[in-house]
């Protein structure tokens, strides 16, 4: 069967489906998004993009961000980064600070929002918050080939304004040494760099060259080598979903990245990448029909990296 015809099923047998789940609210700007809206784009190693419902509709990427930022992240210092942020799955929620006190400042993972507060510390050294900013969006934007791709300044403030619990983790960490920057300046790129805004066709293509072994199939271009994208493929299905991490490994069985704005980005090794958007939520803060979708489509194209 053709990509396309399954993407087609899929949606269909998704359109009851949508709606599910409840949209983010601790984000007031996120609490406005229509939850009816659902997308999904599949683009092939082989350049082909397939597209069903508002897949061109740009949302709010929030911690999906946080895969290309650990792409920089290692660029930027590589394998000196780990001592840092740790690679384990945390098993507790995405803004839970408990571990953090048992574990000196260091957060499990880079994923959990502690973990990607450091990462964007990481990035702000040696420049300012606006030259930060500015990389992650051009990186995005090359990945994705597409320059309208931005931030959404109202979402970023939103969260700003709201962000009490990420303010308490990054200052927490300070405490131990492991944020280097004013706290205010590492939450302002955290901040700006969940509220870039991304179609599922510009994400699931930005997201390409992980699923191509590190080269973007269609630029040509390598991204970064072979045995590093394994790595943060290896890093997104064991971490990516938090506490449903094993979860998603179980109903999906590939790599996966979500963010509270119901966007869901997932790599199929040597096949394609996949963005899927559905904004109302599950328990554990992950697109509900957006990773129904996910399974879905999975057991229809067979894809899976465990056999
Ligand atoms: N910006 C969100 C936060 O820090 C990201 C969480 C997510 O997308 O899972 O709470």
């Amino acid at each position: 069967m053709e990509i396309q015809d399954i993407l087609h099923d899929v949606y269909e047998e998704m359109k009851p489906h949508i709606g599910e789940g409840k949209v983010a609210d601790y984000i007031p700007a996120l609490a406005r998004v229509d939850p009816q809206k659902f997308g999904m784009a599949v683009v092939t190693v082989d350049g082909q993009v397939h597209v069903a419902g508002d897949a061109a509709e740009p949302f709010s990427i929030q911690s999906i961000s946080k895969a290309f930022t650990l792409t920089l992240a290692l660029g930027r210092v590589g394998s000196g980064l780990w001592s840092r942020v740790g690679r384990e799955p945390s098993g507790t929620a995405f803004n839970s600070i408990v571990q953090l006190e048992h574990e000196h400042g260091i957060p499990r993972n880079p994923f959990i929002n502690a973990g990607a507060i450091v990462i964007a510390d990481v990035l702000l050294a040696g420049h300012k918050p606006r030259e930060t900013l500015g990389e992650i969006l051009q990186f995005v934007r090359y990945l994705s080939g597409d320059d309208t791709v931005y931030m959404d300044d109202d979402v970023a403030k939103s969260e700003q304004a709201t962000g009490f619990r990420n303010a308490a983790l990054a200052n927490y960490m300070r405490s131990f040494g492991n944020i280097h920057n004013p706290v205010e300046m590492t939450l302002g790129v955290y901040y700006h760099q969940c509220s870039i805004a991304m179609s599922c066709v510009q994400l699931a293509r930005a997201g390409l060259f992980l699923a191509n072994g590190g080269r973007d199939p269609i630029s040509a271009q390598t991204v970064v080598g072979r045995e590093r994208a394994r790595r943060i493929n290896a890093l997104m299905l064991t971490c990516g979903h938090y506490d449903a991490s094993g979860d998603f490994a179980y109903r999906v069985g590939l790599p996966g990245k979500s963010g509270v704005g119901g966007g869901i980005l997932v790599i199929a090794p040597g096949k394609a990448s996949i963005a899927v958007w559905s904004p109302g939520l599950n328990a554990n803060g992950n697109s509900a029909a957006g990773t129904r979708a996910l399974e879905l489509f999975a057991k229809k194209t067979g894809w899976s990296v465990f056999g």
